[in-house]
């Protein structure tokens, strides 16, 4: 897919925010009820003046920094005119000419090669509110208007197109709502926390933007069925037009909006109500407030705790990961701690669609790993203890009990041993005779005598014995 050319434009909600950007309404308005959290500020009534947050203001500039741009000198509002029911003011609040930060870079790991993805600015504006279709946008008989989003603050990314595959770029989105939530400014498993817009081309051809795209598996999606449409138009010969599309989530597929001879004009111009700022003179002390973010923290473990690179980048990746690899790190040898929660434990929660939110608390895989490095259990019996935890919860102690997870005492494996060679004179015959799979066949022989309990190297150790004297 070298010829394919993806710029995006990010929105994310600044939901960890208390209050909207303009306006002092709570930003917790999910699962209210319709238009309960508004004001006349942002339901846009005649004469309302907007109040900028600062907060929001200084959570820009933080993004910005994390995502290696420039921060403006001044930085402005400007009025984006265009007349839909989800802005009743009839312009919304954005930034143009001079967006808070500009010229930045985020690197993305495609497979194995880290790219540097730009990003051409960062911008603030408020989130209009939300229109609810019933079924689909095209079926829908009538639409409900909810305001209770309006005003929510909101910040744009917007990338150059550097961008080579839907891949990479659901890549460059996660890496992107990880450093949102490593700067705690952000909660990306809200609805409708991220918004994307994307603009896809091949090499040669013309632009066309798919619009509000509102899931995170939902970019990769519409990527790949519109560079497909765009493929399959040009190998049938037929013209590709700049236009904008919507994506149908349900039915995944992408529809015309509007073609370029529709292009909106929106007359932007300067916002009237709100001085310009100059947040150029927030940075240094901002700078200072910047958390550890991923790739210095990938470092970090690395050089702490002596673990690998792949081991380190899977558990700095999200914010709540490393940090529950640290508590448990802190109390056991912190490289059998990265194989046990980056492999195990995230391989588990992968596959139940389950995030490290849903795991149990950093305490019992602690006392899980105590117990295999004690010889109590055995790496199975840990993965079952794992599994039941997930699926079941309750306490590790009671799980290795009731399930009869305690290893086997040499002298059962060793009896075990004894009568497993009793049994299989064949194999024996196999062995001596060079048929390494006899010797395999035997192990697993005594581990189903052991009901799988037994320590896979001492049945080795044991049975190399035995058939040495026999
Ligand atoms: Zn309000």
């Amino acid at each position: 897919m070298s010829d394919v050319i993806i710029g995006l434009e990010v929105h994310c909600q600044l939901n960890k925010l208390n209050s909207k950007l303009f306006c002092g309404c709570s930003t917790r308005q999910q699962g209210l009820e319709p238009n309960v959290m508004t004001c006349p500020v942002c339901l846009g009534l005649p004469g309302a003046l907007p109040v900028i947050n600062k907060k929001a203001v200084e959570y820009a500039i933080m993004v910005g920094l994390a995502l290696n741009c420039k921060i403006a000198e001044h930085t402005q509002f400007y009025r984006k005119n265009y007349y839909y029911p989800d802005l009743p003011r009839g312009f919304q609040i954005t930034q143009y000419d001079y967006p808070i930060a500009f010229d930045g870079v985020l690197t993305v790991d495609t497979d194995g090669e880290e790219r540097p993805i730009r990003i051409r600015r960062v911008h603030m504006e408020e989130d209009p509110g939300r229109l609810v279709h019933q079924g689909s946008i095209e079926t829908s008989k009538f639409v409900l208007v909810d305001y209770n989003r309006s005003g929510m603050p909101l910040l744009e990314v917007v990338t150059e197109p550097d961008l080579r595959s839907p891949k990479e770029a659901r890549r460059f989105i996660n890496k992107l709502r990880n450093i949102l939530e490593y700067l705690d400014v952000f909660d990306g498993s809200l609805e409708g926390a991220l918004r994307v817009d994307a603009n896809v081309s091949l090499k040669g051809g013309a632009r066309v933007e798919i619009k509000n795209i509102s899931s995170y598996k939902g970019v990769e999606r519409a990527l790949l069925f519109e560079i497909s449409r765009q493929q399959n138009m040009r190998r049938r010969g037929i013209r590709v037009v700049q236009e904008t599309r919507h994506y149908d989530d349900e039915r995944n597929c992408t529809i015309t909006l509007r073609t370029k001879e529709q292009a909106e004009e929106y007359r932007y111009y300067p916002e009237p109500d709100l001085v310009p700022l100059a947040v150029k003179s927030w940075e240094s002390e901002l700078k200072g407030r910047l958390p550890e973010l991923p790739d210095a923290k990938r470092e970090r473990f690395k050089r702490q705790y002596g673990i690998s690179d792949s081991h380190a980048k899977v558990l700095t990746a999200e914010i709540r990961v490393a940090n529950y690899y640290e508590r448990v790190a802190e109390r056991c040898d912190p490289r059998m701690a990265a194989t046990w929660v980056a492999d195990y434990l995230k391989g588990e929660l992968n596959y139940r669609d389950r995030d490290i939110r849903d795991a149990f608390p950093p305490e019992k895989m602690v006392y899980i790993l105590e117990q295999l490095s004690n010889g109590t259990i055995t790496d199975k019996g840990a993965v079952e203890v794992i599994r039941a935890l997930l699926d079941e919860g309750g306490d590790p102690k009671d799980i290795i009990l009731a399930r009869n997870l305690a290893k086997v005492e040499t002298d059962i494996t060793r009896a075990a041993v004894a009568e497993v060679l009793k049994e299989n004179q064949a194999a024996i015959m196999d062995y001596k005779a060079g048929k390494a799979q006899a010797f395999n066949y035997l192990v697993g022989m005594v581990m189903k005598k052991t009901g799988g309990r037994a320590d896979p190297a001492e049945v080795n150790l044991l049975l190399r014995e035995s058939l040495e004297c026999t």
